[in-house]
């Protein structure tokens, strides 16, 4: 039975409820007059629904489309300006005890390279990163009880957190960790974690269980109720995410909305942010094994309707897709990338050779460095942004929603970004881009609307160029 409020994965993700969704949205995929009626709803900005969504998803009249994708970019603008925030991941470690068919660090994998940082591995690895410009990371790590138990994962956050290389800090840490007990969130919380992420995989119970056929991550619904857990440990910000194509990617987006749902109904706070990786290769990994791989129209569309669905949720897409992927979805609503990443564990301070057995988690499509990243960004019209200021600020939860409610960001994110960008192109930008952004930040400043907000944010762009770091509104 189907209950948004329920506590339990398989009645607010029922099964019963995805089907019944596709069958209302293939029903309805071509009456025009509700197409519209939803799309009039979206304008309003409050969102859709998983059914007036999959709805949506099912259209493909071509002009119904294209009001989908300029509706996604025109919230993408109110919402997020022209800003991109930029982050890495680092891997931890890549001991794990599942045996997940679709990652290279599942356990019988006796190829992969099994590495672990030491805390003084780590403190090389960030300042690897902070030499790079970062400020912002998502940790990684298998489930290994013995290998990764929390009190690892909690003593590299504050090896993390202490790290202080010439201007570098990371300011913000993320944490892509499996799904653990409200006691060990509650540990993750009082670290002065950002981001709790986890993704779902996917919300196909059935397949979910063929999909992880052996380790605890094959508990769908220990799996699926983790943010509660999380919520519950007093982690207000979570990241939600599907690999698509592992199933059917309609069940999978209206599964995604009705996970935001529950968190809202339940929480009074939906996801922070939505991930949106797709299957890639890896070391012992075939993308075409699995055969619900889809095209980047697809992807493209998945990108517009999740941002016209829950446009107060970030979205993010890492370095598995290639620039020209990137390109395209980024008008249509995501808000951050990773830059320059590394997805093998110790990969930053000492790059893998080719000879070397790798310990990557897949291979990243996207090479380039952060500086060519960040001259990129800029050159498309985006400013790219190292902002952590509503964590720092204690702006989680629904106070940051009150921040995006509020229409706030051009008085906040917009400066906020400003400076960031400034430290950046002052510490460690190449000539060329700094010249562009340095261009770029006097154009912006000029957008701040409160002429308090401004008249400070150009004191503190002065100062940052005077040597003075980490100004935040
Ligand atoms: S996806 Fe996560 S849990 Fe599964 S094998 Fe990979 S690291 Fe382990
Ligand atoms: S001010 Fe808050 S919402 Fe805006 S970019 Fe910074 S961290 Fe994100």
């Amino acid at each position: 039975m189907y209950d948004v409020k329920s506590m339990r994965a398989e009645e607010f993700i029922s099964d019963e409820e995805i089907r019944e969704t596709l069958a209302y949205a293939d029903a309805n995929k071509d009456n025009e007059a509700l197409i519209d009626e939803i799309i009039e709803k979206a304008k309003q900005r409050k969102g859709l629904n998983h059914r007036e969504a999959s709805v949506l998803l099912a259209c493909e009249i071509p002009e119904k489309v294209e009001a989908v994708y300029r509706l996604a970019e025109q919230i993408k603008k109110d919402f997020y300006g022209n800003r991109i925030v930029l982050f890495a991941p680092l891997y931890l470690s890549n001991y794990c005890v599942n045996g997940c068919v679709y990652c290279p660090y599942h356990l019988k994998n006796k190829h992969i390279a099994r590495k672990k940082l030491t805390q003084e591995e780590i403190v090389k690895e960030v300042t690897a990163l902070q030499d790079m410009g970062h400020k912002r990371l998502a940790i990684e790590a298998g489930e290994d009880p013995v290998n990764n138990p929390i009190e690892y994962i909690l003593e590299c956050i504050n090896t993390i957190y202490s790290i202080k290389h010439k201007n570098g800090a990371i300011r913000r840490v993320n944490v892509n960790i499996a799904a653990t007990t409200v006691e060990n969130y509650r540990k993750l919380k009082d670290a002065g974690i950002g981001t709790y992420i986890l993704f779902q995989e996917t919300y196909h119970k059935e397949s979910y269980e063929k999909l992880h056929p052996t380790g605890p991550k094959h508990d769908y619904a220990y799996h699926t109720e983790a943010m509660d857990r999380a919520m519950e440990g007093g982690i207000d910000d979570v990241g939600l995410g599907v690999l698509f194509g592992l199933d059917l990617y309609r069940y999978e987006f209206a599964g995604l909305l009705m996970h935001a749902e529950h968190l809202e109904a339940v929480h009074g706070v939906g996801p922070h942010t939505i991930s949106v990786p797709r299957v890639k290769h890896a070391d012992d990994i075939d993308p075409a094994a699995f055969d619900n791989g889809i095209s980047d129209d697809t992807f493209a569309k998945i990108c517009a309707l999740i941002r016209v669905s829950v446009p107060y949720t970030g979205m993010i897409i890492s370095t598995r897709e290639n620039q020209e992927v990137r390109e395209r979805v980024l008008p249509l609503g995501v808000s951050q990338i990773s830059g320059a990443s590394k997805t093998s564990v110790g990969g930053y301070a000492e790059p893998e050779k080719e000879e070397e057995v790798t310990s990557e988690q897949f291979d990243v499509s996207d090479q380039r460095t952060l500086d060519e990243v960040v001259n990129w960004l800029m050159k498309l019209g985006y400013i790219p942004s190292f902002c952590t200021a509503c964590y720092r600020e204690g702006r989680t939860g629904d106070r940051f929603m009150a921040l995006c409610k509020n229409m706030q960001i051009l008085n906040c994110c917009h400066p906020n970004a400003l400076m960031t960008l400034k430290e950046y192109l002052e510490d460690y930008a190449s000539e060329e881009t700094r010249k562009i952004g340095m261009e770029l930040i006097d154009r912006e400043l000029e957008k701040i609307p409160n002429p308090k907000v401004k008249q400070t944010a150009y004191e503190h762009i002065h100062d940052i160029a005077e040597g003075k770091r980490d100004f935040r509104f």
